[in-house]
């Protein structure tokens, strides 16, 4: 099975949409800051918009976006993973629940809204429906003034691995106290084949939450609902081949 990473075409490309968006997500895991193990103060970038902290006791502390020190992001973090389903990825800086803020323009087909996730139109998300694209899971945004079309958010599940050649030079191994991996990554990484979900049409990969991959399926289905202003780029399973020298 062939898998493909989305992508915003680059600044200089003309885009085919005028659609633009001014979102955040109202909760989330704080950063640690200072980590007593490796000193680090760090946050990552995952978000899961169907995961709904509104009903804790603790859901002002999670409006709190700033940094706090290991016990309280721990306290926190455990409190979340309460409410988690298996095998999603709870780290520092994990947001939840929809986005909120402005959308203004005409969207395409997919958008992909950098650092936040990918949006999907009304139209397109009945195609991927009817098509039984796997595991598709609609969100609304709250958009002080809706777009018609209407968009929704996808909500990605974190699974599959970049593979582990592609760290260098050896990864050293995680934070003991927070978790934190200290990580250079190869300029032309590959995925670990086998880490793959074959249950799943678009994710996360866990361990890079800036890969959002899809499934040839999903590109055939979202390429057959228009042009949009996202790139899909094949992600190949093996290092690179180096060109002879000479
Ligand atoms: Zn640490």
């Amino acid at each position: 099975m062939r898998y493909y990473k989305l992508s915003e075409p680059h600044y200089l490309v003309p885009r085919t949409w005028t659609g633009t968006c001014r979102v955040q997500r109202r909760w989330g895991l704080p950063g640690i800051a200072d980590c007593p193990g490796c000193g680090a103060t760090w946050s990552g970038f995952t978000s899961y918009p169907a995961i709904d902290v509104s009903g804790l006791s603790e859901r002002r502390a999670l409006e709190v976006l700033r940094p706090e020190p290991l016990a309280e992001y721990k306290r926190l973090a455990e409190l979340v993973s309460t409410i988690c389903p298996p095998g999603t990825l709870v780290q520092p800086g994990t947001m939840f629940g929809p986005l909120h803020g402005t959308a203004r323009g005409r969207f395409g087909p997919l958008t992909l809204e950098f650092l936040w996730g990918l949006l999907v139109r009304e139209d397109a998300l009945r195609t991927f429906q009817a098509e039984r694209l796997r595991d598709i899971v609609p969100v609304s945004p709250v958009f002080k003034k809706p777009p018609t079309p209407a968009l929704f958010e996808l909500h990605l599940h974190s699974r599959g691995r970049l593979h582990p050649d592609c760290y260098l030079p050896d990864p050293a191994p995680p934070c003991a106290l927070c978790g934190r991996e200290d990580v250079r990554v190869h300029p032309a990484p590959w995925v670990d084949a086998a880490s793959l979900p074959t249950d799943l049409d678009v994710f996360r990969l866990e361990d890079n939450s800036m890969y959002i991959l899809a499934s040839e399926r999903f590109v055939e289905v979202a390429q057959g609902c228009g042009v949009s202003d996202v790139v899909f780029t094949e992600v190949a399973t093996a290092p690179p081949v180096k060109a002879p020298r000479g």
